[in-house]
């Protein structure tokens, strides 16, 4: 089907892209298991990641250019970029300025939060899968509970609020955690989405079997607290909400699997190596710095970024029999 002369990130099924996610980095220094092995990854050398000058540029196209208002930074681990203050003074000086926030796993957030702030991050995610400190080595490989904590306190305090947790459940592992998460988010305020977990891992160790669905996580926090739907709109957002025991507090499930919403997906990613994806299980890619750096104006790179996102498919197709995971795992194409 043609492209219509149209200057949005548009594609063949009537859908707008206004939310980019901007992977800075592929490193970690967490190794949760449903992320990457315990040796971690062999990491995109250097010279391959966007310089902070091509990561501004590219991120001030998407906004002049491409019609996005919302970006979100992510990873690997945001934190680990060099300069990353700087970067979102730049980002948040664009026009118009988009909303800024990012996903991060909270090391190092405690003593950088405020800064964070200071230099225009609106909101953040922070993910946190149990509140039980051998659960959360045995899930991360890592024994950072109390950093993680004491960063989502700093960030509430930095007046990032809603503070949003992210949790991914694993059977045998935190599915037991569902329940103690939400009491703790609800008591700190904190806003708690579970997100089942996807075939993204570097490992192929997702089981579909395996996995823990919305429907079980909604009948284990049915156990402990009222559920009613949330009265707002849910829009494009991934999170399916739910007043907890008739509010203020409330609760987020993304079934990314059991539920899709790829029909309402506003999303675009950047890979730190520069590639633009039109969703986290393409299998095309197009390498917007390879156009950079061999000179291109900003509205070939803008046209080469229309074009991708023009075919992005109908949805992700991990109900479908044929379903091959995609090459890049998630922590190099940024969640
Ligand atoms: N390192 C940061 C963090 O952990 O928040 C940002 C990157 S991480 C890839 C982004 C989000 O993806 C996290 O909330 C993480 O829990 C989630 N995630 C990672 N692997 C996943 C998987 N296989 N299925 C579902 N969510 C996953
Ligand atoms: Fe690192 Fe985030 Fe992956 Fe955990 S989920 S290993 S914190 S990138």
């Amino acid at each position: 089907m043609p492209r219509p002369e149209n200057p949005h990130l548009i594609d063949t099924f009537g859908r707008v892209a206004t939310d980019l996610r901007v992977s800075l980095t592929d490193r970690c220094n967490l190794r949760c298991t449903y992320c990457m092995p315990a040796e971690g990854l062999d990491w995109m050398p250097g010279e391959q990641v966007l310089s902070d000058d091509e990561l501004v540029r590219l991120m001030r196209i998407a906004v002049e250019r491409l019609g996005v208002t919302d970006i979100r930074l992510t990873g690997g681990e945001p934190l680990l970029r060099p300069g990353l203050e700087d970067i979102i003074g730049r980002v948040t000086a664009l026009s118009p300025r988009p909303r800024l926030s990012m996903t991060t796993n909270g090391i190092g957030l405690a003593r950088r939060a405020a800064g964070l702030a200071e230099a225009g991050l609106n909101r953040i995610n922070v993910s946190l899968d149990t509140i039980d400190p051998k659960t959360f080595l045995e899930i991360t490989r890592r024994d950072r509970l109390s950093h993680v904590l004491a960063g989502m306190a700093a960030a509430r305090d930095a007046g990032m609020s809603p503070v949003k947790v992210n949790a991914v459940l694993m059977r045998g592992v935190n599915e037991t955690e569902a329940v103690p998460l939400l009491k703790f988010c609800l008591a700190e305020g904190y806003h708690l989405r579970f997100i089942e977990q996807m075939p993204l891992d570097a490992q192929h160790g997702w089981n579909r079997g395996e996995m823990i669905t919305a429907a079980e996580i909604l009948s284990m926090l049915g156990g402990s607290f009222e559920l009613t739907p949330f009265p707002a709109a849910r829009g494009g957002a991934p999170a399916e909400r739910w007043l907890v025991d008739g509010g203020p507090g409330d609760v987020g499930v993304i079934a990314s699997v059991t539920r899709p919403f790829c029909a309402a997906c506003e999303r675009t990613r950047l890979t730190a190596d520069g590639a633009v994806r039109s969703c986290l299980f393409s299998n095309d890619e197009t390498d917007l710095r390879a156009l950079a750096r061999a000179g291109a104006r900003d509205e070939e790179i803008a046209d080469a970024w229309r074009a991708t996102m023009w075919g992005k498919l109908a949805g992700h197709e991990i109900n479908d029999a044929g379903f091959a995971q995609p090459i890049r795992p998630m922590s190099a194409i940024g969640g």
